[in-house]
């Protein structure tokens, strides 16, 4: 049977957690307004991104040339994005002339027949729609549809949403079944998850249908993308597309028919979750067990402990089981926001909470990684293991910054993350006919109406090794309404108290289930045990052999030579180490504690490049920091993985 697990209205959702609360602050007072001013190259020593001028040209207002990356106009549409949830949520109010003075560009650089994408309006009219390998039309179709359905829900704005119908209707017209029509579909996967939302919104079937024929048509023979190329010859936009494969855009099987995650992470993410969603509105079986599939396939196998994905440093894409280099990956901002996606999508499709699992190690690591504290600095690619010097530029370690960076010339991730953290609320709580969802243990608070019923939720956590989570319930109106809270996979040993008396709530899907009737006010707290704890990795995972890293509750933790001195390969540390729960650093935002633990470091003692070992060990005091906190102080070395001092003698003997 069909799910209907929403998110309710962000308005109704308020984050009160210290740490996500100040991130989120930092949207509406930084993040946004400095990112209104990158794309407007109006920030001094940041590369111009041409984004809103590219605008202006194609509305006839300037002349000249196209600038910047193919699709940088979604840049805008995401900055939009990220606005719409800040107003939803009652923010950001300063910045709505800016968002009516982008709205008017766009519409004025859209075609009388919908067509919008400034670079082929400028300077390849003749090009539209033949080369979706890389022309991005459709990516940057599916960003404005996003966009618009968000800022539309926001302020009630008509003419973001009539551009948005205007280019959906179109495609509708080029694309599709029938001799007449373009039987390509896009290069990079995102128009689909921007029909499903205008779909969600207008109830307009065929941009469902569209979407879904999307997915239907990939994969099919002969190969459109790989066809297509040949027509294109060498004229490449993307110059790396040199040696494009048919997995890049996982064009190899049709997605139904898909069973690893294979080519460029990003896009991989966001046509998953357009499969997720496809597969609950249309009841597709097909597509649901592939989604299962590609999940495990992803989380068991090619996901690093920090939720980052994508472990080639060429071409940002996935490459076989347990292949998890620590310093040379990947591992975009985008591709852990699109597995928060993909989990979201998974976890409504199939009502268990243990995707939530995910959705919060990429969230509370890769992706707070991915943001300085301020909110003006990024990280593009998330390294598990830097060492600065060798952060090179023009070597294969180039892709790889040790300090975030101002913007880049291919500036998804910025906008990306932005969206993500203005919306937070969505992967914080959701509802369906009768019950409502706790799917994150951060201290917040939600109102909803189910069932006829009021509920006000008010949820204060503190995340020590004892973990309590306090909620305050208040019930308005006859009726019932079941409370389902995640037990997450980190909490040990869970039990809950409901108005001083202890109770046994049943577990089901990995939600503790609750009944809630009585009118008025409950009290009930939720505790467990959250020691910081040593976690190694599979086997078969090389880079990470011989090797612990440190977690406490969902934070994955790491070294800084700033608290550690430099070096950190020298470090080892004993798998019975014990770890101590310390008042955090107060430069770091948020009051996570940090991790303090005694470790050793390791001299080799040979004093040119090669000799005789002499090694020597000395015990070292260490302190260990969220990895999603990383770099917000004195730049340096990082790591996360850290190298086993075993005993292996004993661990020989205890295979007798
Ligand atoms: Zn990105």
């Amino acid at each position: 049977m069909k799910s209907h697990i929403v998110v309710p209205a962000l308005s109704q959702i308020k984050l009160t957690e210290p740490l996500f609360a100040s991130y989120i602050e930092q949207v509406t007072k930084k993040l946004l307004p400095y990112q209104w001013e990158v794309l407007n190259d109006r920030v001094p020593g940041v590369k111009p991104s041409y984004c809103v001028s590219n605008f202006r040209i194609a509305a006839g207002l300037e002349q000249g040339p196209h600038r910047g990356v193919v699709f940088c106009d979604t840049d805008a549409y995401k900055w939009l994005e990220t606005l719409a949830y800040c107003l939803e949520c009652g923010r950001g109010r300063e910045l709505l002339p800016a968002a009516e003075e982008l709205i008017g560009l766009i519409a004025a650089a859209q075609e009388p027949d919908g067509y919008l994408q400034t670079y082929f309006t400028i300077d390849h009219p003749e090009l539209k729609w033949k080369n979706l390998t890389e022309g991005h039309e459709l990516y940057g179709a599916g960003h404005l549809m996003e966009a618009a359905v968000a800022f539309h829900r926001a302020t009630g704005n008509e003419t973001i949403l009539q551009v948005a119908i205007r280019l959906a209707d179109l495609i509708c017209r080029v694309f599709g079944d029938g001799p007449e029509r373009c039987q390509g579909y896009p290069g990079h996967q995102e128009v689909e998850l921007g029909l499903v939302k205008l779909y969600r919104l207008t109830r307009i079937r065929r941009y469902l249908d569209l979407a879904r024929h999307f997915l239907e048509i990939r994969g099919r023979r002969p190969n459109y993308l790989m066809q297509e190329l040949a027509r294109t010859g060498k004229d490449r936009i993307f110059p790396e597309f040199a040696d494009y494969d048919e997995k890049y855009a996982q064009t190899h099987l049709p997605p139904a028919e898909q069973r690893t995650a294979e080519g460029h992470a990003v896009r991989a993410m966001y046509m998953y979750s357009a499969m997720a969603d496809i597969a609950l509105e249309c009841e597709d079986e097909g597509l649901k067990n592939a989604c299962l599939e590609l999940w495990r396939n992803v989380t068991e196998r090619r996901m690093y402990i920090t939720g980052g994905i994508g472990s080639s440093g060429h071409l940002e894409r996935f490459t076989t089981d347990y292949d998890l280099p620590n310093d040379r990956m990947y591992c975009e901002s985008c591709a852990s926001v699109g597995l928060m996606m993909f989990g979201q999508r998974m976890a409504a499709l199939t009502g268990s909470a243990a995707y939530y699992d995910t959705v919060e190690r990429a969230l509370c690591n890769t992706v707070l990684a991915g943001v300085q504290d301020q909110g003006d600095r990024y990280f593009y690619v998330n390294p598990l293991e830097v060492w600065p010097e060798n952060c090179l530029p023009s070597t294969s370690m180039a892709h790889v910054k040790p300090v975030r960076q101002r913007w880049f010339d291919v500036a998804c991730c910025p906008a990306n993350i932005g969206r993500t953290l203005a919306s937070l609320g969505q992967y914080l709580y959701a509802r369906d006919e009768k019950s409502l969802y706790v799917n994150q243990l951060i201290s917040s608070s939600v109102t909803e109406r189910i069932r006829g019923v009021g509920l006000r939720l008010e949820m204060q956590a503190e995340l020590r090794e004892a973990f309590r989570a306090e909620f305050l319930l208040e019930l308005e109106g006859e009726g019932s309404v079941m409370l389902r809270v995640r037990i997450p996979a980190w909490l040990e040993g869970h039990s809950f108290v409901l108005d001083g008396q202890p109770i046994r709530p049943a577990v089901e899907n990995g939600y503790a289930v609750l009944a809630l009737s009585r009118p008025g006010q409950q009290h009930l707290v939720l505790t467990g045990q959250t020691k910081p704890r040593w976690v190694a990795a599979n086997s078969r995972v090389r880079a990470d052999q011989g090797r612990l890293a440190l977690a406490f509750g969902p934070y994955v933790y790491c070294l800084e030579q700033t608290d550690n001195g430099d070096n950190l390969s020298q470090i080892y540390v004993r798998p019975d180490t014990s770890v101590t729960v310390a008042p955090g650093d107060p430069a770091l935002p948020g009051n996570l504690p940090a991790l303090r633990f005694t470790g050793l470091r390791l001299e080799s003692g040979v004093e040119k490049l090669y000799g005789a070992p002499s090694f020597r060990l000395t015990e070292q005091q260490l302190c260990a920091i969220p990895y999603g906190l990383w770099c917000n102080r004195e730049p340096g070395e990082m790591s996360v993985w850290l190298k086993a001092l075993l005993p292996a003698l004993d661990l020989l003997s205890s295979g007798d």
